[in-house]
């Protein structure tokens, strides 16, 4: 493969952008390789090398680089209508309308433009709505690049992950071990008439792919409830793509009090949303007293995108052929790995995937989570499954980086650029396009 123009490119890049980027996981080394357009399941780089694509651009796109014509036609008249206002649309109230209609703990929104301000603004809800402090977060959880969750360490030692963030603001963040109930039975215990929120995400999407153990959201539903503190599900991955249009929520039946979306709810366009019951949604200003505003929320464009978007899905069979693609593909892994690399783990659920290279798993497979790691107690695997995003860290990170994604790259296969971040299949991959990549990993493993 040639890689001349990406090069080039890269090197005007590295003098105009920090890093050369516009987002730090883009960065991939030596250099990333520029886009010049999807088509498909497909895209198409500034070499004309071609890759199947299963980034979809971390999450947003659902049916692929090629809108469906229904969508591809409400950007068009919404963007040639003249692109913003300043004023309110009806097309933001259609939205909404079908987000509360299939969502079950929406009753409201508010929309704002990216999934990092979506969990910003639910943390500030969820203050002003309890008058406490403190946010209860996951380890390895992401809620986008923010101060309240940029945040490491655990609940005795919470310290800034970033230069930038004061440590007196961390201070006010409790990290705790995903899956681990005990861990959040101390939390609350020490500091429960403090804590405003706790803020996960359903299923640890940005740190590899971890599933709840079978209980988890459960506990700290009651705990939240038996202190007066809301329970915020960051759906900014999961929503309209696990458990299709419930989200995750719906496919674990646990009702969070707020939920925060973004990427497939704006149809490939700038997007975030906080959702939740009325009377905690009104509390942004202008009904409450909890401030809130942006110059381009609820953009009439990303708006059109993301309801066509999700009516499309509606209408046609979208999640059953993505998540079947999906159970295909990691089905395919697992006994992949059986033969080249018995230790790692397939993980995954409805249309993400991701191989983990764990370092521990049991020699011996047996077929209880043959579909990607459920976190199955009866699975030979479930001692050495990645639980936490620790264990997730824990795994041979470096030759996912540096060999493995490579070598996907060079057979046309374009991976999301480290082993923490999860892949995604569109509508547009095909049956035969699984058979491509499972040969590919064979290679490449
Ligand atoms: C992507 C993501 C975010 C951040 O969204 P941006 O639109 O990148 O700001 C927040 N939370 C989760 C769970 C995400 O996957």
């Amino acid at each position: 493969m040639n890689h001349e123009r990406s090069r080039e490119l890269y090197g005007r890049a590295l003098s105009v952008l920090a890093g050369g980027v516009n987002s730090s996981v883009r960065a991939t080394k030596p250099y990333p390789f520029f886009i010049e357009r999807g088509d498909g399941a497909h895209v198409i780089d500034a070499d004309g090398n071609r890759y199947l694509d299963y980034v979809m651009g971390y999450g947003p796109l659902l049916y692929g680089h090629t809108l469906p014509d229904p969508v591809q036609s409400a950007v068009q008249a919404h963007a040639s209508a003249g692109p913003m206002y300043g004023a309110p649309t009806e097309i933001e109230v259609e939205l909404a309308e079908f987000v509360s209609r299939h969502v079950p703990s929406v009753e409201m929104l508010r929309f704002v433009n990216s999934g990092t301000e979506a969990t910003v603004s639910a943390v500030r809800l969820a203050r002003g709505h309890t008058g406490r402090n403190k946010i209860v977060v996951m380890q390895g959880g992401y809620h986008g690049a923010q101060e309240s969750t940029l945040v490491d360490g655990d609940a005795e030692n919470p310290r800034p992950s970033t230069a930038g963030i004061p440590q007196s603001f961390a201070e006010h963040t409790l990290p705790i071990p995903f899956n681990d109930p005990e861990a959040a039975e101390r939390v609350f215990e020490q500091h429960g008439d403090d804590i405003a929120a706790v803020l996960t995400e359903p299923i640890l999407g940005n740190m590899g792919i971890v599933m709840p153990v079978d209980g988890y959201h459960e506990t700290l539903r009651d705990l939240c409830d038996d202190h007066g503190s809301l329970l915020i599900f960051d759906e900014v991955i999961t929503g309209f793509r696990v458990g299709g249009l419930q989200c995750a929520q719906g496919k674990f039946g646990v009702t969070p009090d707020l939920t925060t979306f973004g990427k497939i709810v704006g149809g490939g366009f700038p997007v975030g949303a906080i959702g939740g019951r009325a009377d905690l949604i009104e509390h942004f200003s202008p009904s409450g007293d909890v401030f809130q505003s942006g110059t381009f929320s609820g953009h009439p464009v990303t708006m059109a995108a993301g309801l066509a978007n999700l009516e499309y899905a509606a209408e046609h069979d979208v999640y059953e052929h993505i998540n079947s693609l999906g159970e295909q593909l990691r089905a395919g892994l697992s006994d992949l790995l059986a033969d080249h690399a018995p230790e790692y783990t397939v993980v995954g659920t409805d249309s993400m995937f991701k191989v983990i290279f764990t370092r521990h798993g049991a020699a011996d497979r047996a077929p209880a989570c043959a579909t990607g790691c459920q976190q199955a107690p009866d699975c030979a695997q479930f001692d050495a499954c990645p639980k936490t995003g620790s264990d997730v860290a824990d795994a041979d990170t470096e030759r996912w980086e540096r060999l493995f994604w490579h070598a996907m790259k060079e057979q046309g296969i374009f991976l999301t650029a480290n082993q923490y971040e999860s892949q995604f299949i569109s509508s547009a991959h095909t049956e035969a396009d699984i058979e491509t990549t499972l040969a590919a990993y064979a290679e490449a493993l």
